[in-house]
This record gives C-alpha cells, sequence and structure tokens, in this order.
C-alpha cells in the first residue's frame, strides 16, 4: 500500500521564492526514509506537503490514498488526525500535564471517549519504555524521555505514517541514539516513518535515504551503507 505518493509537487512561497520543483516521492507502507539536505533545500517544504499541513502550488499530493486538493481544511485536520502522527525538534509537550495526559489528548479528535484514551495513552507509553513515568510532568523528564512521550503520543492512535522532523535535533548523542533506536524498533514492527534531517548518524540509521538539495529530489538510495 502507498502511504505517500507526490507527483510533480512544486511549491513557490509569496516573493517567488520556489521552495520544491516538481518533486515526485513514493513511501510505501513499512518503509522508513531519511529525507536528508542541506539547510534551505526545501525539507521543511517537503514534509509541510507530506504532513498536509500546507498545499502544494502545483502537482498532487496523495496521503493514504487521499488527493489531498480534493479536501477542505476541515477535512485535511480530519486526515491528519486519523492518518499521521508528528513528532517535531522541539517536543510540544503541555507544561504542567502528565505524560499520561500528554499522549491522551493526542487522542482527542479521534472521537474516543476520555477512558479508552488514557488506557491507549498508557500502552503508548508503554511501548516507548516509559510505563513508569506516566505521571510525570515533561519539566520531571530528561529531553530523551520528553521526546519518547511525543513519540508515544504520536503513535498512539496508530497512524498510516510517523513524521518526524528532526527528531534528535534537540538531545545529545547518547538520548538521540535511543530515541533513533526507538524509531527503528517502531519501524520493524510495523509503523512507516519519514524522518527530515540534517544528522548524517540518523540518516545512515534508514533504510532509505532521499536527498535534497535546491527543491528537487537528487538521489534516492536504498540499502546499508
Ligand atoms: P530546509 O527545511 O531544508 O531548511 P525549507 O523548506 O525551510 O528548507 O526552505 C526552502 C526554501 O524556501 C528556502 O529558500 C527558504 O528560505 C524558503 N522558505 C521556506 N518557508 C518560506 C516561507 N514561509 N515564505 C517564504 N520563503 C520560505
Amino acid at each position: 500500500m502507498t502511504i505517500v505518493k507526490l507527483d510533480g509537487v512544486t511549491k513557490e512561497y509569496a516573493g517567488e521564492v520556489v521552495a520544491l520543483r516538481g518533486v515526485d516521492l513514493g513511501v510505501e507502507a513499512g518503509e522508513m526514509v531519511a529525507i536528508i539536505g542541506p539547510s534551505g533545500s526545501g525539507k521543511s517544504t517537503l514534509l509541510h506537503m507530506i504532513g498536509t499541513l500546507d498545499r502544494p502550488t502545483a502537482g498532487r499530493v496523495e496521503v493514504a490514498g487521499h488527493d489531498v486538493a480534493r479536501l477542505s481544511d476541515r477535512e485535511l485536520s480530519a486526515l491528519r488526525a486519523r492518518h499521521i502522527g508528528f513528532v517535531f525538534q522541539q517536543f510540544h509537550l503541555a507544561a504542567g500535564v502528565s505524560a499520561l495526559d500528554n499522549v491522551a489528548d493526542g487522542l482527542l479528535y479521534s472521537g474516543v471517549p476520555l477512558r479508552e484514551r488514557r488506557e491507549r495513552a498508557r500502552a503508548a507509553l508503554e511501548r516507548v519504555g516509559l510505563g513508569h513515568r506516566t505521571r510525570h510532568r515533561p519539566h520531571q523528564m530528561s529531553g530523551g524521555e520528553q521526546q519518547r512521550v511525543a513519540v508515544a503520543r504520536a503513535v498512539a492512535g496508530e497512524p498510516d505514517l510517523l513524521l518526524a522532523d528532526e527528531p534528535t535535533g534537540n538531545l545529545d548523542s547518547a538520548a538521540g541514539a535511543g530515541v533513533l533506536a526507538l524509531l527503528a524498533e517502531l519501524n520493524a514492527a510495523g509503523t512507516t516513518i519519514a524522518i527530515i534531517t540534517h544528522d548524517a548518524e540518523v540518516a545512515a540509521a534508514a533504510p532509505r535515504r532521499v536527498r535534497v538539495r535546491d527543491g528537487l529530489i537528487v538521489a534516492d538510495e536504498r540499502g546499508a551503507r
């Protein structure tokens, strides 16, 4: 099953900045792809396209079989809530809220009742190795633990795609390696993952590496390196 399909995707920002110049990219279920490139190459823009956070100027974006252009903003939000889990460099956890509720609140738009949201949140925290930290609030956890909570929140709804934007960018190398190992583990268990990164180690860990430069895909490599 194809999870993401980009055909000739171009994105031009105001001021005639062309961030993407006709990108074709497919991601199949079960893949773990690193999207790599220097600063300004168009990685974040590509993430916005894949994550349906913004619409292309030209070309077609399909996520989980839905043509993004045919959906209203409201339908797009629903598509994101159902199909995509996001992890960002800055964990984006709610301050003063327990790990459990940070994860459970990620399921707010799923229509699942509170009790079940909490059960799923607990299971997700266990999956990321934080079953013993459910009551901790973000300031009581290390950066690596906070990012694990963010990963738990992203996967609690069992999305078709986990989209991570520089997930190790704010972590020291040991914590970063831990989060990377966690992502690899989730992938081995079936989660489809796309990671935007400029970190060579993160890239090297991915079975597929898509290189972006000046708004174009310049390489698409598979296999260990
Ligand atoms: P990366 O994530 O690889 O650093 P970006 O996708 O952020 O690259 O940026 C690609 C190009 O688009 C850059 O030239 C950047 O300055 C430009 N750009 C990104 N976002 C905007 C925006 N909202 N408005 C105008 N230009 C933008």
